[in-house]
């Protein structure tokens, strides 16, 4: 389990090229879970900047984009705060058949979360796979507030949230959060780069992470309310299995990762 008292562990080279530092180049810390969505645990020196730019470029987009709502609800940080929007945006249909667009105060915002169902991963499956990853579902948590008045004052007679645009994002920051726990749980030496299995579609290299990433609708976590993360590790036939939870809600899907094979 994560991010209940922050931790760091010091690695001292690039968990994802195996770079080490120089006066040039030297490392940065890596947050297990990313930093706007509360991530507390920390690998110190462990990610150079050409690979920081890629793990943050999918957790930007999975987060600022596909997470608007959550973040701002629940008052989570952020870099840039006078950014930070206070309105988001619904789309209605007026009762007179007009579709709009409108900006509504985060209090009457209808949706609280939403999370990608993702098919298992195919490596486990077998199931054909050719490449990305697809949406089963997407699992939508919702906000509780009292909707009619809501759509009495906009005059709508539907409301609609934009769903999820960066999906593969959320499955390469999944496979991104397994790996950099089990890097802290096991130890880099343990997970060679060649038998990192999500190591490709982290970085972008493949476009594979529907191999390594699924939901399959077990859930192995504990189930407690909170909005903490959950990650948790397991071995079978060598090869090393997380289960990732993003946001303990009950609701919220629990992920399926293979990390890799152990050496
Ligand atoms: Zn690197």
């Amino acid at each position: 389990m994560i991010n209940h008292e922050p931790a760091k562990t010091y690695i001292g080279q690039c968990i994802y090229c195996r770079v080490l530092p120089t006066p040039e180049d030297p490392l940065e810390d890596e947050h297990i879970v990313a930093f706007a969505i509360e991530g507390k645990d920390v690998l110190e020196k462990a990610s150079c900047r050409r690979c920081a730019q890629k793990t943050s470029a999918v957790e930007s987009r999975a987060i600022e984009q596909d997470m608007r709502g959550i973040r701002t609800v629940l008052d989570f940080p952020t870099r840039h705060r006078r950014k930070r929007s206070i309105t988001l945006p619904v789309e209605i249909v007026r009762s007179n058949g007009e579709v709009a667009e409108i900006e509504v105060p985060l209090d009457e915002y209808p949706q609280m979360f939403a999370f990608p169902n993702f098919p298992p991963p195919a490596y486990i499956s077998r199931a054909e796979y050719h490449g990305g990853i697809e949406v089963t579902e997407i699992q939508r948590i919702q906000a509780n507030r009292n909707l009619d008045s809501i759509a009495a004052k906009y005059d709508a007679r539907e409301m609609a949230v934009y769903g999820l645009k960066y999906y593969k994002d959320w499955a390469r920051m999944l496979a991104k959060i397994a790996y950099a726990f089990a890097v802290r749980a096991k130890g880099l030496d343990r997970i060679s780069a060649k038998y990192a299995y999500v190591l490709n579609a982290i970085l972008g290299v493949a476009d594979d992470v529907g191999m390594w990433v699924g939901c399959d609708d077990q859930n192995k976590l504990p189930q407690f309310q909170s909005i903490d993360h959950m990650c948790s590790l397991y071995v079978e036939n060598g090869e090393l299995h997380a289960r990732v939870k993003l946001f303990s809600f009950p609701q919220a899907p629990e992920y399926h990762v293979v990390v890799g094979k152990l050496s």
